[in-house]
């Protein structure tokens, strides 16, 4: 089976499983309901920010400032205490000010839909400009961030230290069709069974097709290794 067979297989597993786990991430698809303003405010606050904890932030923001220009004449320290509770509060309370700023008066309040002028917004880097290209503007590309880079690897569909670098390498075996739904299918997954600490590979509906699961197995029947259920195996 070949590398974009293999991620056709995968996806249809993924599609048919991950929205009967209900991961975290539908939390963050029903508080920004592709709208363009929201899915860039949610972009900026998710940074380093796990989607329990910055959903009820981006809910309570949304509340208070409806739309763009709301949040706009809303005074900074305003935003600070609406944005306590998730990390870097103060550096994501003036991104969303400078962003927002640039979205209304630079651009008339309609996002850009490119990855070049996304990326020139305080505090949206290559990431979050693809999630918002994927969820505001239904355009087909792959956001990486650390659950698909970090599981792309896991499963052998690529051998990459960045980032960036799976986001390319993914793009050259997955059909273009499917590219939207990595991001999901993958964050889900890393949110509820494939966890950083201590993937659940027994109860993954994918492990036939993961390499790490393969080696862990050929490296315990020779008994000469343990895993640290960090992604790699440790030599005894
Ligand atoms: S088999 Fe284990 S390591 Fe592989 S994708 Fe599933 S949970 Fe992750």
């Amino acid at each position: 089976m070949d590398k974009p067979q293999k991620v056709e297989k995968i996806v249809q597993i993924l599609e048919r499983e991950i929205p009967k786990l209900d991961p975290p991430i539908h939390l963050m698809f029903k508080v920004q309901k592709n709208d363009p303003y929201k899915v860039l405010v949610c972009g900026i606050l998710s940074a380093r920010s796990k989607d329990e904890k910055t959903v009820p932030v981006c809910e309570k923001l949304f509340n208070k400032y409806p739309t763009a220009e709301d949040l706009l004449k809303a005074p900074l320290e305003e935003i600070e205490e609406t944005l306590k509770g998730i990390g870097l509060y103060r550096q994501k309370a003036r991104y969303l000010k400078e962003a927002i700023k640039k979205l209304v008066e630079e651009y008339g309040g309609k996002l850009p839909q490119t990855l070049e002028e996304l990326t020139k917004f305080p505090g949206v880097g290559r990431k979050v400009a693809n999630i918002i290209l994927i969820h505001a503007f239904g355009k087909d590309t792959i956001a990486v961030d650390t659950h698909v880079h970090r599981i792309a690897n896991l499963l052998g569909l690529v051998k990459t230290k960045k980032p960036e670098e799976t986001e390319r390498e993914l793009k050259k075996i997955v059909p273009k069709r499917l590219w939207k739904k990595i991001n999901y299918l993958l964050v889900g997954l890393g949110q509820t069974i494939c966890k950083p600490q201590k993937p659940n590979c027994e109860s993954c509906p994918i492990k036939e097709f993961c390499e790490f699961y393969k080696n862990l197995f050929k490296q315990l029947d020779k008994g000469k290794n343990q895993t640290d259920y960090k992604g790699k195996l440790t030599n005894k």
